[in-house]
């Protein structure tokens, strides 16, 4: 299959749905997002920031640039500038860091709270818990440069449908209980993103806004080319 053919079949599929595709083209050289750019995406994923930058720098300014891989407070300033929603925020520390950042950009800086909803140990993310911590912290509420629009969740690595169709379940219903709750000026709550190439089918139908689609489009990543 062509990336055109992966690409167009999902656009068929999210036809007049609320879910956006997010094309993740990490490890994939810019000639290969240029090929799905001329196919009209505009919309990229990256998780490591070096590679984002560099891949900017190549590519037309109109790519919307999502990072979505664990980010480091020391890299935050790279991607600053540009970026158009970072998924992956996982710590207070790092949003002070994407807060204050953004001060130096003059512009509020998008965000998600990755919240761990997987059974596994590898995975970044705040717990239910520490998301309610933190915003309801004196530090978050001062932080003017950042927006949070909502919460990133990655489920189990898993061939059981239901384990990952509870985990994204339970992510839904956190995010309404919060939207209903939540009431501050750095928290819009609009966005969830959920669903990989594996499980987006479920995530869709679990209330996912985005999905964030790899091989899918691109094929099969070789990381020992990386
Ligand atoms: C790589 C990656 C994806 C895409 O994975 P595929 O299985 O290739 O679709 C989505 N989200 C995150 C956080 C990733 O690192």
């Amino acid at each position: 299959m062509s990336i055109e053919t992966n690409i167009e079949c999902f656009k068929e599929k999210l036809k007049g749905s609320h879910t956006q595709l997010i094309a993740v083209s990490k490890t994939y050289p810019p000639e290969v997002i240029k090929e799905a750019y001329d196919i009209g995406i505009r919309v990229f994923g990256e998780n490591k920031v070096q590679e984002m930058t560099a891949k900017y720098e190549v590519l037309p300014k109109d790519i919307q640039w999502h990072l979505i891989g664990h980010l480091q407070t020391n890299k935050v300033k790279f991607i600053a500038p540009f970026v158009h929603l970072i998924h992956s925020i996982d710590s207070l520390k790092l949003l002070k860091e994407v807060n204050k950042q953004g001060e130096k950009n003059k512009r509020i800086i998008p965000c998600l709270l990755q919240v761990y909803i997987a059974k596994e140990e590898t995975k970044f993310g705040f717990t239910f818990e520490e998301v309610l911590e933190v915003l309801d912290s004196k530090e978050f509420k001062a932080l003017k440069n950042i927006s949070i629009v909502g919460l990133m969740g990655m489920a189990t690595f898993t061939a059981n449908k239901e384990q990952i169709r509870n985990e994204f379940r339970e992510l839904k219903s956190f995010f309404e209980n919060l939207n209903r709750e939540i009431n501050l000026p750095n928290v819009q709550l609009k966005e969830l993103s959920m669903g990989m190439s594996g499980d987006y089918e479920i995530a869709i139908e679990e209330g996912s806004t985005m999905i964030r689609i790899g091989s899918a489009i691109f094929g099969k990543r070789d990381y020992q080319i990386n």
